[in-house]
């Protein structure tokens, strides 16, 4: 009988996991599961992010060992690093075209939008900013008593934890200096670096030092170092495969969690939740999915021929069918890599090196993300962000999402820092907050997409692309 293919088991654990979710919230079991099926989903996600970060060590080194010239690892470089940001370009300015020709912002009704803007007055007033554009209802004393009450209730409403928390977080990314984000590439103390999984580029950065340095010194002392690396490699790539195996009923047990953690013991929850935002959300949805299914096989058919359309949707099933179901580009990549090189058909000494650094910076479903819940945020509030300002949004969500960590709600704090680049309300995040984990699943299909992408571009660029149809039954398979 012809195996059924990886992807199809992960979609088949997913929706069993959202059945059971459903179930068990509707029968008041909401507790058991994430008491004793959610920490499987966990278990899951760290086995994968224990396998990413050694993996990218030694498959960096042995990729940049392999390519045997710096200088065409220079050039590469620059290379990938360019059309990470062209695509991260186009991705907000695809937000922006959707966000502002759809206004799902304005499809609220007129009080609540009037509400909104008083209390962003009264914040704005307090932080000293000025309120250029449209009525000043701080001003009008039709408006004076809705005022004081607004005030009373958005003190309340800001503390609440979860948001405070993220608010931290993004305040001490943005109390350094401009060329902080330089300085913390370099590590002090290597295995310092190697402890925390958010500290993925001084691992980039270190190996690809390291890689070089093997190119400067005798081969009779490099070959060793380098079948060792070539070796260590293997056996994270076996790993890989045998996480694989049980990745549908890890899925199960995450997807069942999420769901349940979100409507409790009351399944209407979710859909009250969805309707208030639905607007947003679809804005949102729509942005991505253009992504994946216009943007990306454009950029295929126009830059890499070899690879037909429905051939890399086929590879890449198990990488976007894990990024959706773990909300985490760092937990993906082991697989991520897999699925371009064996089922692309893209050279290690490429994917070694592009896929990790697209996984940290390259985070094209972030940025169409941020940019599209701003103008939302703005649209709610009755206020109309100018075209500079939109262009600042444009700056600082291609920033905010390449200092976006690979891991869940990443995108959400480092809104906080777009949301203040242009003068609004960093605790918005609230509003949005109840759909974002739903909206984070597509996004890290997008970012994760975008990277293979890219990666095959380069790829190509170089001549290291050799794609072969091929039965997706077969990836991940432990005889391989
Ligand atoms: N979860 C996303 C990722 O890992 C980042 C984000 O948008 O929150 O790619």
């Amino acid at each position: 009988m012809k195996k059924l293919a990886l992807h199809w088991k992960i979609i088949i654990g997913m929706v069993l996991g959202i059945i059971w979710a459903l179930i068990s919230s509707s029968m008041g079991w909401s507790a058991f599961t994430i008491n004793w099926i959610d920490p499987f989903g966990t278990i899951f996600i760290n086995l994968l992010k224990l396998i990413a970060v050694p993996l990218v060590l030694f498959s960096i080194i042995s990729g940049v060992a392999n390519i045997g010239d710096p200088s065409s690892l220079g050039r590469m470089g620059g290379k990938t690093l360019g059309i990470y940001l062209l695509t991260t370009i186009m991705a907000i300015s695809l937000g922006l075209l959707l966000v502002n020709t759809f206004k799902p912002g304005k499809l609220m009704d007129e009080q609540s939008r009037i509400d909104n803007r008083i209390s962003y007055e009264i914040w704005a007033d307090a932080e000293g900013y000025q309120i250029k554009d449209g009525i000043n209802y701080l001003k009008d004393p039709a408006f004076l008593e809705r005022a004081q009450e607004i005030s009373e209730l958005s003190k309340s409403e800001l503390k609440e934890a979860s948001v405070a928390d993220k608010m931290q977080t993004a305040e001490k990314s943005k109390e350094s200096t401009p060329l902080q984000p330089l300085v913390d590439i370099v590590p002090d103390n290597f295995f310092s670096s190697l402890a925390d999984n958010g500290r993925m580029l001084q691992i980039i950065f270190f190996a690809i030092f390291f890689g070089v340095c093997l190119l400067f010194i005798p081969s009779d002392k490099s070959k060793p170092v380098l079948k060792l690396v070539d070796g260590i490699n293997e056996v994270f790539l076996k790993m890989v495969d045998i996480v694989m195996q049980a990745a549908p009923f890890f899925v199960f047990a995450l997807l069942a969690g999420v769901v349940s953690k979100m409507a409790g013991n009351d399944i209407g929850k979710v859909l009250e939740i969805f309707k208030s935002l639905s607007w947003y959300s679809l804005t949102v949805l729509v942005g991505l999915l253009m992504m994946i299914f216009v943007i990306y096989p454009l950029i295929l058919k126009l830059f890499v021929k070899q690879i037909p359309y429905t051939g890399f949707f086929k590879s890449m099933s198990p990488a976007q069918t894990l990024a959706f179901s773990t909300s985490s580009s760092a937990a993906t990549l082991p697989v991520t890599m897999e699925c371009v090189e064996q089922n692309l058909g893209v050279d290690k000494k490429i994917s070694s090196f592009v896929l990790p650094i697209g996984a940290t910076v390259n985070m094209d479903g972030t940025s169409l993300y941020q940019a599209v819940a701003v103008i939302f945020l703005a649209q709610i509030h009755m206020i109309d962000l100018t075209i500079g300002q939109q262009l600042t949004v444009v700056l600082t969500a291609t920033l905010a999402s390449i200092g976006s960590a690979a891991v869940p709600s990443a995108g959400l704090v480092m809104l906080i820092i777009v949301l203040s680049s242009v003068g609004l309300n960093p605790a918005w995040i609230a509003i949005i907050f109840p759909v974002d984990r739903i909206l984070d699943m597509f996004r890290t299909v997008v970012n994760v997409t975008g990277d293979a992408t890219v990666c095959s571009i380069i790829a190509d660029g170089e001549n290291m692309l050799n794609y072969k149809e091929k039965d997706p039954a077969e990836t991940f398979d432990l005889d391989s």
